[in-house]
């Protein structure tokens, strides 16, 4: 009789540990520090962004995050994509870019199409990534998309489902989760920061479906949309007034 309470307990005791250690394994996010250049020059250059583009004077780069925005590269593969952001300059290569400032795009993470998440930069330095909302956001980019064709991977998903839950349980402060296609939904509001109102894109990155994918596993944690970005900026706007 004892010995059957002892082996009974001993199993409890070994189904708990395989519980938690699988559990541990799920929520244990893998992140691999690929560092894109990053010189003084360049953060230079990020600060002469922030002074031209939002009004602001910063003492140094860093940002209080309060959104996400996922993008595809529009490139086929990690070498290729990590290459652009490598360089501290456009040197000419974005013309649609280059007037606004000289200041290459980068971005804080990089998802390779096996789902490798790659850190090129601090998380909270400003990475130049997307119009009028740089110095609040953390960007997403993953390898794919070339020719605005979704092309995403399930493990880019899920990769990006685990970004973003790291990243909003480290940032208490992000509220918003947004594709770069969403981004001009959020002109003239109060996190729309571009002063320049010819400076614009047009994107499709990274795409419905996608976007549609990851909100829909990471949905425990709230976050808000474009839709909700309107609908408080009416009732601030008709509160005002
Ligand atoms: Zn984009």
């Amino acid at each position: 009789m004892i010995v059957n309470k002892i082996k009974y307990f001993i199993g409890e005791i070994l189904a708990l540990i395989i519980v938690l250690f699988l559990s541990s394994c799920s929520s244990k996010i893998k992140i691999v520090d690929s560092p894109i250049s990053f010189s003084q020059k360049r953060i230079e250059l990020t600060k002469q962004y922030i002074v031209q583009h939002y009004g602001i004077t910063p003492k140094d780069i860093s940002i209080i995050p309060k959104i996400i925005v996922l993008h595809w590269t529009a490139i086929g593969t990690y070498d290729s994509s990590f290459a652009v952001f490598n360089k501290e300059t456009l040197e000419g290569s974005r013309p649609d870019l280059v007037s606004a400032s000289d200041l290459n795009v980068s971005i804080q993470f990089l998802v390779d199409r096996d789902g490798t998440i790659h850190r090129l930069m601090p998380e909270t330095w400003m990475a130049r990534h997307c119009i009028g909302l740089n110095y609040e956001s953390i960007g997403i980019e993953n390898v794919g998309g070339v020719n605005d064709v979704d092309n995403l991977t399930d493990a880019q998903i899920k990769a990006n489902v685990q970004l973003v839950k790291y990243l909003v349980k480290k940032y208490p402060t992000i509220k918003y989760l947004i594709g770069h296609l969403e981004y001009r939904d959020f002109e003239g509001t109060k996190y729309w920061m571009e002063k320049d109102s010819t400076y614009r894109t047009v994107k499709y990155d990274p795409g419905e479906r996608f976007m549609t994918a990851v909100r829909k596993d990471v949905a425990d944690l709230n976050l808000k949309g474009p839709s909700d970005i309107t609908k408080e900026h009416t009732i601030e706007v008709n509160t005002v007034q």
